[in-house]
C-alpha cells in the first residue's frame, strides 16, 4: 500500500503532527483528490482544540482545499480522474431532507463539514463526497484558489447580500453643484 503524510490532531488541544497514513480508497459516491494547497482557516480551531460536537480524533482539519481528483469512487460518473476541483466547508448533504428538498443544502439535516465531520486537506490525498466537490478553472493557481473555497466565499457572500449586484440596484444621482462664478 502507497503512504502519504498527514497532518492530524490526535486529541482534542494536541499539537499537529506529521504521520504516515495509507493513501484512503474513495468509497461510492466519493472521489480521491491529490491535494496541492490548503488554506489556513481561523475555523480550524475548531478540530484543534475540540470545539464541535461528535468529533472523532484523529482529525485532519482543512476546508480550504485545491487539487486534483486522482480516482473516482464506485457509481461516480459525472466526475473523473485529472478535473481540478475544490473542497470547502460544506462537506456534503443527503439531499433527502426538508432542507435538502428545499435546495436549502447548507441546513441539511446531517450536513457535514470538511475537516470535522471526516479529514480535510491538511493531507497529500484526500477523499470527500461528490457533494462536497466543485470544479475549478485549470487557469486558477492552487495556492492563490484555495482560499475561495472559504475565506473567499464569504467575503463574496456578502457582497452578493448588500444588492450591489442586483439589477434593481440603481446607482445613486449625480448631483451637479454649480458653483458661482
Ligand atoms: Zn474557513
Ligand atoms: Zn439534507
Amino acid at each position: 500500500m502507497a503512504k502519504m503524510k498527514v497532518a492530524q490532531i490526535a486529541k482534542a488541544g494536541a499539537d499537529f503532527e506529521i504521520v504516515e497514513r495509507e493513501i484512503p480508497q474513495p468509497g461510492p459516491g466519493h472521489v480521491r483528490i491529490r491535494v496541492q494547497a490548503c488554506g489556513v482557516c481561523h475555523s480550524d480551531v475548531l478540530t484543534k482544540e475540540g470545539g464541535w460536537p461528535g468529533l472523532v480524533y484523529p482529525r485532519v482539519p482543512g476546508h480550504e482545499v485545491a487539487g486534483v481528483i486522482d480516482e473516482a469512487g464506485p457509481g461516480v460518473t459525472h466526475w473523473k480522474a485529472g478535473q481540478k476541483v475544490g473542497v470547502g466547508w460544506h462537506g456534503g448533504h443527503d439531499g433527502t431532507c426538508l432542507a435538502c428538498r428545499r435546495g436549502d443544502f447548507v441546513n441539511c439535516a446531517s450536513s457535514k463539514v470538511t475537516g470535522l465531520s471526516y479529514d480535510g486537506g491538511y493531507q497529500e490525498y484526500m477523499v470527500a463526497p461528490v457533494d462536497a466537490v466543485a470544479r475549478m478553472p485549470e487557469s486558477l493557481d492552487a495556492a492563490e484558489a484555495a482560499p475561495l473555497m472559504c475565506a473567499g466565499i464569504t467575503t463574496f457572500n456578502a457582497l452578493r447580500h448588500s444588492g450591489a449586484g442586483r439589477r434593481e440596484f440603481r446607482p445613486i444621482p449625480r448631483i451637479r453643484y454649480d458653483l458661482p462664478s
